[in-house]
């Protein structure tokens, strides 16, 4: 079918890999990349990390220069969020009052932070997604100096790391006895033992119960066990939410994320890709969502190939990775609840080994780039024998 307008929404990593594979592929109609934040397309890994640190100017977190984002050759409505739309009729709302016909569609729009739940909204109470959140939170780290971070996630303990490095006083409150709990009780205890010897005080195990503010700042928060923390700054990185709220009505099958087919299909002519896609995958067996920047990329260019016809089913193996302090730790595959976990140690180097029904889903390594390459091999393997 020869395509005469495709229509991407989300200017970020995924939406960015599905323009530029659409041209690459040889699609010669016309693009049209639709995206809520203003900025050029911009990668999220550094906000947590140098951006937040202030290591990195902010135009080193671009994705791609002014003059290769000319070269994709597509119209860029930045600063503009899609509204609606109406899949059977192929046709997007923008919030401008636009009504755009398409006969090709891919949605990236991505996830956005899940707030804390009913709790009062004081000064100093901070999120982390984008790069004005990054750079909101940076300003009040500049002047707060003891910080609780809610959350013992990836998020959240990276946070912490950023935060120790710039000599704040840190405490990490977290729903788990461990942070980082899915990847197992051993790297769980040796990511606890590498923050408290960098001197955040963990609180695991609790949740939040109450905020407490005095002249509209936050001043400290109350926790599940009785206990309270004093706090000049909370940043809350809790999980995120998938942005499906703009689909309501449009007759696309929305779940934890917009539901897709093995080929990243949602219906007609509509795919999705990234952050807010879930899919049929064919080696897992089941449907899944990932938060992952390599998926973003790899995803956002499979939705653009079969958006071209290609009919490739999109089977990667998850990865993702995270730096904290001086380690880097990688992870690739799935962590199911019910997997149960071997450890491999060799000397400052470990590899666990997460298994599901006898079989390897998953490995997590801590500063163990190449040992960790070898399980990604046998983690698609094994995909291969369901698959
Ligand atoms: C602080 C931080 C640190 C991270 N660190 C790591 C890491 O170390 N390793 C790792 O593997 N992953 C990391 N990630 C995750 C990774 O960045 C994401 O997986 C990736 O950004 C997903 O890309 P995406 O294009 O799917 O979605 P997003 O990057 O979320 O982009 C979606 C875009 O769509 C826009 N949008 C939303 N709704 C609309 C609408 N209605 N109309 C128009 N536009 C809309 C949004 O404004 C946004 O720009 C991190 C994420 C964050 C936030």
């Amino acid at each position: 079918m020869t395509r005469r307008r495709i229509v991407i929404v989300g200017a970020s990593a995924a939406g960015l890999a599905a323009a530029e594979t659409l041209r690459t592929g040889g699609y010669t109609g016309e693009l049209l990349i639709v995206g809520e934040e203003p900025e050029q397309p911009y990668d999220r890994p550094p906000l947590s990390k140098q951006i937040l640190a202030g290591a990195w100017p902010i135009e080193r977190a671009l994705l791609r220069s002014e003059a290769d984002l000319g070269k994709i050759g597509a119209e860029w409505r930045l600063g503009c969020r899609a509204v609606g739309l109406k899949a059977s009729d192929h046709v997007l709302k923008l919030q401008n009052g636009d009504h755009i016909e398409f006969d090709g569609l891919i949605i990236a729009t991505g996830v956005r932070a899940r707030p804390l739940e009913g709790r009062a909204a004081f000064r100093n109470v901070h999120y982390l997604r984008t790069l004005n959140d990054a750079l909101a939170m940076r300003s009040t780290l500049a002047l707060e100096p003891r910080i609780v971070v809610v959350g013992a996630g990836v998020l959240g303990t990276e946070i912490a790391a950023t935060a120790r490095a710039l000599g704040l006083d840190v405490t990490v409150v977290g729903p788990h006895r461990l942070p980082l709990h899915q990847f197992g009780h051993h790297i769980g205890e040796r990511l606890a033992d590498l923050h408290r010897s960098n001197g955040v005080d963990l609180r695991l195990g609790v949740s939040v119960t109450s905020i407490h503010g005095e002249d509209g700042g936050v001043s400290g928060i109350g926790l599940s066990n009785g206990e309270t923390c004093s706090a000049s700054a909370v940043c809350v990185a809790i999980g995120s939410i998938p942005v499906t709220d703009w689909l309501d009505g449009s007759g696309l099958k929305i779940g934890n994320g917009v539901e897709c087919d093995a080929f990243c299909q949602a219906a007609p002519d509509i795919y999705a890709a990234g952050d807010v896609a879930s899919w049929w995958h064919q080696g897992y067996g089941r449907q899944i969502r990932i938060e992952h920047r390599m998926n973003a990329t790899e995803q956002g260019i499979a939705a653009a190939r079969n958006l071209m016809g290609a009919a490739e089913p999109y089977c990667p193996v998850p990865f993702v990775w995270s730096d904290q302090y001086n380690v880097k730790l990688q992870a690739y595959g799935i962590f199911p609840s019910d997997g149960t976990f071997s450890v491999a140690a060799d000397g400052a180097k470990v590899v666990a080994e997460c298994r599901q029904n006898g079989r390897l889903v998953g490995a997590v390594g801590w500063n163990a780039v190449k040992d960790l390459r070898l399980r990604r091999q046998a983690i698609a393997d094994e995909m291969l024998l369901v698959a």
